[in-house]
């Protein structure tokens, strides 16, 4: 399969170069050549399927050219090796039903977790293969959090790549922080005196340096790459199993009425889910659940896109002013604005209103939401019409977010064992200036 660039003056690129490359020349993102429909039968049997039988169904159109089938199945099962529950949350009256789709119990506690694992694993794949002579790729990654840990945590031990994390001294939250500073192995990270925006003019400035490029090969593990990004519409087609399961049972038929939210920032997430629907996994409708950044909200509106700088939010994982896979949802539908409102509507909520729906959705339900969860809770329970049964993703564990989260809820929620290990590691982190002169001279020092 070959990958084209949404910018369009781009040569066609192979798999193995846009995993690599993750932006092409013209600094647009690639997209799969065509989109392969899963057979009738697969949908006929979904329901009888484990997670990793569906994901590698999935995983095979899009990889299965380029991957033989046994490496594609290795790399499929190591990356799910974990739970994505389909839980019932129940409101007090009204609809057949709200689900969440709880993406959070991963090793990292994030939805990332599983973009991330499937990347490492199929670079992986790569690195070791022909083509590259044996030399070791090196992953940069700039992190305000979340980002961070389930790179550090996806590339943990893959052998042939290193992983360096670039976060801002002082600015990432201490359970943040330990889950990216205390793995060792090929994970280091560095402590940059500045804030994001330098980590990532840091890592920018890498990839744009000759000698150092030269020396060493260069890569980065944003959610822009294909195989980040791809990989995780394997959740939606897990979901619709789950719910033509439970239905079956009840003797009643999702299909035609089932409604997909996403609490939404860059946009990857819902984007492979659109690729799921084209595939022909039958989601009738989506909503895009953004917080106070409000750009593809607007977008919906008035046709008009107009980036801006983020604004910070309690949901802050979604604090995006300009979704980068915005490009790649223009592209799937012919940058007919008509078309995406057809299939896509928005919703948008401020910080008191997510802290509203929290404890509210506590309060009715039982249920404890994370503050990127109750967006797409809430967009789902506003916009779900009669007959209709929908479902939201719940992208991160309440945990990851505790001090927002027990401000809120009045709670003291529990840290998962998971997450409570990282915190007993000893912190390693190299200590750098902003200037780039310093990072190329340690980098240029490194030995892998
Ligand atoms: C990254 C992230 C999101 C947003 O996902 P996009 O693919 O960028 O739209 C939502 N919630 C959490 C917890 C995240 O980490």
């Amino acid at each position: 399969m070959k990958y084209y660039s949404t910018n369009g003056k781009a040569p066609l690129a192979t798999l193995e170069k846009a995993v690599v490359k993750g932006l092409a020349e013209d600094k647009g993102l690639y997209m799969p050549e065509r989109i392969k429909p899963l057979p009738k039968v697969f949908f006929d049997e979904i329901q009888n399927m484990t997670l990793q039988e569906i994901a590698f169904h999935v995983a095979d159109c899009f990889f299965g050219e380029d991957v033989d089938a046994e490496s594609l199945h290795r790399i499929v099962y190591d990356t799910l090796s974990f739970d994505i529950p389909l839980v019932k949350v129940s409101p007090p009256k009204g609809g057949q039903g709200v689900f969440a789709l709880e993406l959070f119990h991963g090793p990292t506690l994030a939805f990332k977790d599983v973009g991330a694992r499937f990347m490492a694993r199929l670079l992986q794949y790569f690195v070791n293969g022909k083509s590259s002579n044996g030399k070791c790729v090196n992953v940069l990654v700039a992190t305000s959090g979340d980002t961070g840990s389930a790179v550090a945590n996806g590339f943990l031990g893959v052998e042939g790549i290193h992983v360096y994390v670039l976060y801002p001294k002082g600015k990432v939250s201490p359970i943040q922080e330990c889950q990216f500073t205390t793995l060792g192995q090929n994970i280091t990270a560095i402590e940059v005196d500045g804030v994001f925006d330098d980590c990532q003019a840091l890592v920018k400035s890498a990839f744009m340096d000759v000698e150092l490029n030269a020396r060493m090969q260069l890569t980065s593990a944003n959610s822009i790459n294909v195989a980040r990004f791809l990989p995780q519409s394997f959740y939606y087609f897990w979901a619709y199993a789950q719910l033509k399961k439970q239905q079956m049972a009840n003797g009643q038929m999702v299909n035609g009425k089932l409604v997909c939210c996403v609490p939404s920032g860059n946009f990857g997430n819902i984007c492979s889910a659109l690729f799921g629907k084209r595939m022909g996994l039958p989601i009738s409708r989506f909503i895009a659940a953004n917080n106070a950044n409000d750009i593809f909200y607007k977008y919906l509106q008035t046709g008009q896109y107009n980036p801006k700088p983020s604004v910070q939010t309690i949901a802050n994982a979604m604090d995006v002013g300009d979704p980068s896979n915005y490009a790649r949802i223009l592209d799937l539908y012919g940058k007919s604005h008509k078309a995406i409102c057809r299939d896509i509507s928005g919703a948008t909520y401020s910080d008191e209103q997510i802290a509203e729906t929290m404890r509210q959705c506590l309060a009715e339900t039982g249920y404890q939401l994370d503050p990127h969860g109750a967006c797409g809770y809430r967009a789902l329970q506003e916009g779900l019409r009669e007959g209709e049964v929908g479902f939201f993703l719940e992208t991160a564990h309440p945990a990851k977010f505790k001090q927002v989260v027990d401000d809120i809820c009045g709670k003291d929620v529990a840290i998962p064992e998971r997450l409570q290990a990282f915190t007993k590691g000893t912190k390693q982190s190299i200590p750098m200036s902003k200037d780039f002169d310093s990072l190329k001279a340690f980098l240029k020092a490194q030995t892998h």
